[in-house]
């Protein structure tokens, strides 16, 4: 016998583990018809039987809002296979079971493989195979895919039921009163009028009408217009009437009856809990008030505002000292080194660069140790579960927080992760809009430069304003996705189940791997790829350098005054090596000389392929504040992020020629005539909204499946950025600021 066997299952429920177990080697990728999902399909041979094996995407739902759950319930139709081994995790019954209830009212046949029952195991839980293959009707073989164990009774029962050819009654399930009447009277329309029932059976496609499936409803309209219009009438009178009694809609009564059939079947005897019971209970009961409606978001916003305080309270002192010490190493070179190119790329291009960002190393580390807390014990799900009801309001959806949040929703993530997050979203239009809008949350490589500028020009308020612009760069990403909502990916909202995992308590392993993870991530960011974009761009700020020329009237003008000036003052200068024994006449030309050096040396940055690149911006950039150093920051930026704060740096060092100035970027900027807390206010919104980096912008294209997206984030990200930033300082320094 040849049969087809499926295998189905939500992801992460161990489909590719079992499917390798079961065809080894033999095994062949390719792609489903039309679209780029992958379809892997392979042999297993049992006994006389040859089984042919496709492993489906994996799928929560059946319905038709994501490319995986359509080509899953496509394969079921049109190849329709002889058994579909459905995965289902026994850690997680009741949320796998849902998918297997949609298997079951699609009337296909079924084999449900229990898998991990070790994990379960591991975690008190047992799960009475029997009792929910009696209460199922279909057969439920326990499996531990990765060691095989269940494998030949799993393939045994599936080979017995495709060799029967048996065919399964499909699942009804009681979706109330007014649902179950309107099915009853669509199940008699479609029966008569033989509409799509040579693919579907009439319940099913009853039950997708009442969904709203745009899927089965334009081959409806297709084949039988009349009848798909009837369907669609009482469907409208049935949503109406939820509507106005309930104020809810049809997909929302069916998914809390479906959990509602799981968990009437899960209570009776199919699971035993050894000891979550207890911590469960005290889970519901932290619920309570950690998510209460009013308590709730009021409880997060101190929560949050908690972790900036601890974050900068903590990390103050040993930022000082990482800053100290890359100062001292600035100076030890210097003095080392003879002048020339090599002490300049050492100095400017590697210690200041990658000091810059490795200076924010303990911040990024108290930072993400605050964030693997919040993770570690379940309160960042309850924090997606509250802002839920906001993200619905613009256009999101639920799952789309997660997206955000690893994106930099708090602070320090990335875009990179967060774009790839948002793969779970099961409606392409939000999932458009999340990953076209994660990147304006604050992701690591933007924190530096924002710490940079709070704690330069508002010292006194460090917290406040960081958590001011994190407030900010949600408000913003939620508008622009509004704003997406209702233009370029119009479309209606998709309903979703969202869960809470009960509270656990955070080990100290488990905080120090996340933490140092994810510092570790930075460091090595800092030390390869910022590096490299360092030493570019120490080089497009040194090259070309200054004609001999101009070089040569600056040595001009120095030597002028050291002449003019009376011999022994000028021996004094050169003699002397401290200021403070310097008499006030030496401090005075010494004061000259160095006015003339800082002179060359930005005119020297200016003549530059950088410089020349700032200046010609900044015809532009001078609307929102910017001048050419900074507008060489942020072109490097788009290179990475971190490279703003590093070329800041770098460009502010190259121009800084005082060597007994050691002080800091941030004091730098403050002194630096034209910077004021309203420049360093419109570069922070700039910052925040421009261009994704480089990284980001590929991915987004990828993700997106399409350069369009790609290029639409640049040029878009960057126009708004600006409007705003020019908006912000315009309005300003009309104001006086
Ligand atoms: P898929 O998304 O359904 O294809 O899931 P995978 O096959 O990729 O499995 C997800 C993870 O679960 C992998 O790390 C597997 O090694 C692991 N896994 C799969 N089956 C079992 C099992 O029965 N027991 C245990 N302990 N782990 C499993
Ligand atoms: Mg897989």
């Amino acid at each position: 016998m040849i049969a087809t066997i499926a295998l189905a299952g939500n992801p992460n429920s161990g489909k590719t583990t079992l499917f390798n177990e079961l065809t080894g080697a033999r095994q062949h990728v390719g792609n489903y018809p039309g679209v780029t999902v992958e379809k892997k399909q392979g042999v297993y041979a049992h006994k006389d039987d040859r089984l042919n094996i496709v492993d489906l995407p994996g799928t929560y739902s059946l319905t038709a809002y994501s490319l995986e759950e359509v080509v899953a319930r496509d394969f079921m139709i049109h190849e329709k296979p002889a058994v579909v081994i459905d995965i289902v995790d026994a850690s997680n019954l009741e949320r796998n079971l849902y998918l297997t209830l949609q298997f079951l009212e699609m009337g296909v046949p079924v084999c449900i493989a229990l898998n991990m029952i070790d994990v379960a195991k591991n975690r008190g839980i047992t799960v009475n195979a029997d009792k929910l293959s009696r209460l199922l009707n279909v057969p439920v073989i326990p499996t531990v895919a990765r060691s095989g164990q269940g494998k030949q009774l799993l393939m045994g029962t599936a080979a017995e039921i495709s060799r029967k050819n048996h065919t399964q009654t499909p699942l009804k399930i009681s979706y109330g009163e007014d649902i179950d009447r309107a099915l009853a009277d669509m199940e008699v329309i479609i029966d008569e009028n033989h509409f799509l029932t040579e693919t579907y059976n009439a319940r099913w496609i009853a039950l997708k009408y009442m969904e709203n499936d745009e899927q089965i409803r334009a081959g409806g309209q297709k084949q039988n217009a009349p009848v798909a219009q009837r369907l669609e009438r009482i469907v409208a009178r049935v949503s109406d009437h939820l509507q106005d009694t309930l104020d809810t809609y049809p997909e929302a009564i069916m998914a809390d009856h479906r959990y509602g059939y799981i968990n009437a079947l899960v209570k009776q005897g199919i699971i035993t809990q050894k000891f979550d019971r207890h911590r469960l209970h005290i889970s519901d009961r932290i619920d309570t008030v950690l998510t209460n409606r009013f308590l709730g978001p009021l409880i997060m916003l101190a929560v949050v505002m908690g972790l900036y305080h601890f974050t900068f309270t903590y990390s103050e002192a040993p930022v000082g000292w990482l800053e100290g010490f890359f100062g001292w190493l600035g100076v030890t070179v210097d003095t080392l080194l003879p002048d020339g190119l090599l002490k300049s790329l050492i100095i400017s291009g590697v210690i200041d660069g990658v000091g810059g960002v490795l200076g924010f190393v303990p911040l990024i580390m108290f930072m993400f140790f605050g964030i693997a807390i919040l993770e570690d014990s379940g309160y960042l799900a309850r924090v997606a579960f509250m802002l839920d009801r906001v993200f619905r309001i613009f256009g999101l959806h639920g799952s789309s927080v997660m997206a955000f949040i690893v994106s930099g929703g708090i602070a320090g993530g990335c875009a990179v992760p967060g774009v790839m997050a948002t793969r779970t979203l099961k409606s392409p239009r939000e999932r458009l809009a999340t990953l076209l809008t994660v990147p304006f949350m604050n992701c690591g490589a933007k924190l530096p430069v924002f710490a940079l500028l709070v704690a330069a020009f508002f010292s006194h308020n460090e917290a406040l304003v960081m958590f001011l612009i994190t407030i900010g760069a949600w408000a913003g990403a939620l508008l622009v996705a509004k704003l997406l909502r209702v233009t370029v990916i119009k479309g209606a909202a998709t309903p979703f189940v969202m869960e809470l995992p009960p509270y656990r308590f955070p080990t100290f392993k488990g905080l120090f791997i996340h933490t140092w993870e994810r510092t570790w991530q930075y460091i090595k960011k800092a030390g390869t790829v910022i590096l490299g974009i360092s030493i570019i761009i120490w080089a497009m700020m040194t090259f070309p350098g200054l004609p001999d020329g101009q070089r040569q009237a600056f040595d001009i003008e120095r030597q002028a005054l050291l002449v003019s000036a009376p011999p022994d003052v000028t021996a004094e200068i050169q003699s002397v090596e401290s200021r403070q024994d310097l008499s006030e006449k030496a401090i005075a030309l010494k004061a000259q000389l160095l006015n003339i050096d800082a002179l060359e040396a930005e005119t020297t940055l200016k003549h530059s392929l950088a410089g020349r690149i700032g200046t010609t911006l900044e015809t532009v950039s001078r609307w929102a504040g910017f001048d050419w150093r900074t507008n060489i920051a942020l072109v490097g930026g788009f290179a990475a992020k971190e490279v703003v704060v590093s070329t800041l740096g770098t460009a502010y060092s190259l121009g800084d020629v005082d060597p007994e100035d050691t002080g800091s970027l941030s004091e730098t900027l403050v002194a630096t005539p034209g910077w004021r807390p309203l420049v360093a206010l419109s570069l922070i919104l700039f910052v925040m909204f421009y261009a994704p980096c480089f990284v980001s912008v590929v991915c987004i294209a990828r993700e997106a499946g399409s350069w369009k997206w790609g290029a639409f984030a640049m040029v878009f990200n960057t126009l708004l950025a600006f409007t705003l930033a020019a908006g912000v300082y315009q309005v300003g320094s009309l104001l006086g600021y």
